[in-house]
């Protein structure tokens, strides 16, 4: 959960710096930028034993990546295991590049990665970078709560769901969809709604896809997932239609769906049966491993554009969703994945890769979304960038069925998203 706090005062801080001149700057700018010192170390091993005879652990850690006794890689897989969730900001002379995976690397590793800093830090750019950080309070309420929240963990939950829970569970509907929507990053208008499976297990609670979508495809239950996906979302297609909201529906297919060509025929029938236009509906694909059949995968592909539906090649930009299935696919939507957009406007480098990815999608009259838009500054860039919607916390997180046209009726309302109760135009 993102959640931002003006002031960052009551903010405490540990430094780590071999040098004792950066060390005595970053301890000046952070009391100037009205950060709290708890203390501070020349070294790695000293500041983790530091951290640890601390009685309150600190909110963030500004720290080098070069250190007497161990690197920078090693002191985050170090503070992750002794503070997880602790929030980082790294400062340092090396390549804007080399800053930028070591921040990767913090968030990987489950900490809170704020921003890379030019060294002399300067108290106006920590403050900027600290505005976001969560205090420590927060992160530890927030790792008690894992588990019992509105998604259960999968690591918390014992033993996982298998095949035949999974077969269960279908037979008596306990399988529902939450809707995220997507808006225009030019006027905050809806464009559309993408559809996440959420399994509301009698026992379990109510658990996210990463709990048993992995236990489906291998048990070759993904297309009958499929199938279930579309009948419910149809379903609320109908409803929202009536209630005067018509707007692109969003559903996601397993790669597995692609070496089955019987599938593509069911998914054509189901939507036809529903008198619900294919236009209205985009199909989400995303890549774990390269296809092995192609053909098969493109004849899947072309069918479903011939008979009129969207095709967005999903997580651009992470693993197999590559330039390579841009060029191949005819897919209508690029879906630049959240790990290229999270905090870009704090990484130079990626504002270029970004405008590349964006330019390439429009030669090909592609549209582009950005997902996990969490931060105004991200979606200010995309939009400064050309990208033309937008998903995120930060305009929605995914939500039942039913509080979809009340959640666009209250935006609309107060003027955070464009057109209460229009109509959506659907592509052509
Ligand atoms: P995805 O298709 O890329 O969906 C986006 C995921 O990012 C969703 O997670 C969504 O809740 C999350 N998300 C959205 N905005 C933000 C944000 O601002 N910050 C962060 N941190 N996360 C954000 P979810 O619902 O857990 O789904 C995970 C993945 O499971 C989906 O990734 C998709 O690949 C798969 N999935 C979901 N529903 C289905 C389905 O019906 N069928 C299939 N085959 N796969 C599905
Ligand atoms: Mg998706
Ligand atoms: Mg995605």
């Amino acid at each position: 959960m993102i959640a931002n706090y003006p002031e960052v005062v009551a903010l405490r801080a540990v430094v780590v710096d071999a040098s004792g001149s950066e060390l005595e700057n970053a301890i000046a700018q952070c009391r100037q930028a009205g950060i709290i010192v708890n203390g501070w170390s020349d070294s790695g091993a000293g500041a983790l034993e530091l951290i640890e005879s601390l009685p309150i652990a600190p909110d963030l850690v500004i720290m080098e990546l070069d250190l007497p006794d161990m690197d920078g890689a090693d002191l985050l897989q170090a503070l992750s295991m002794l503070e997880p969730g602790l929030a980082i900001i790294i400062t340092s002379r090396h390549s804007p590049r080399l800053q930028d995976a070591a921040l990767t690397l913090a968030a990987t590793l489950g900490l809170e990665a704020l921003a890379a800093l030019p060294k002399p830090l300067h108290a106006t750019a920590l403050r900027k970078a600290a505005v976001n950080c969560r205090p420590a309070a927060a992160r530890a309420a927030e790792l008690l709560a894992q588990g019992t929240g509105a998604h259960a963990q999968c690591d918390s939950i014992g033993p996982q769901p298998d095949a035949g829970a999974i077969l269960a569970g279908l037979q008596a509907r306990q399988f529902e969809l939450y809707y995220q929507p997507k808006t225009s990053l030019r006027d905050g208008a809806l464009r559309g709604a993408e559809a996440l499976i959420r399994w509301r297990h009698p026992g379990l609670g109510l658990l996210s896809p990463a709990c048993f979508l992995p236990q489906a495809e291998a048990a070759n239950l993904v297309d009958i997932l499929t199938v279930e996906v579309l009948r419910i979302a149809l379903d609320d297609w109908r409803i929202w239609q009536a209630a005067g909201l018509s707007l692109p529906l969003s559903i996601n297919l397993s790669p597995l769906s692609l070496a089955d060509p019987h599938l593509a025929e069911q998914l054509i029938q189901a939507v036809n049966q529903a008198n619900v236009p294919p236009r209205a509906i985009i199909f989400e694909i995303i890549e774990h491993e390269e296809i092995s059949d192609l053909a098969t995968a493109l004849r899947i592909l072309i069918k479903l554009r011939l008979h009129g539906f969207g095709l967005a090649l999903d997580d651009f930009g992470a693993g197999h969703a590559s330039m390579l299935q841009l060029s191949r696919f005819p897919f209508t939507e690029l879906k630049l994945d959240r790990r290229l957009i999270h905090g870009a406007y704090q990484r130079p480098h990626m504002h270029s890769l970004l405008r590349h990815a964006i330019a390439s999608a429009h030669e090909l009259g592609v549209t582009t979304v950005a997902e996990g838009i969490e931060m105004e500054q991200d979606r200010q860039l995309l939009r400064e960038l050309g990208c033309e919607q937008a998903q995120g916390y930060l305009i929605a997180r995914p939500m039942p069925a039913a509080a979809l046209p009340l959640w666009h009726e209250k935006s609309a309302t107060a003027g955070k998203i464009a057109g209460a109760g229009t109509v959506i135009r659907l592509r052509p």
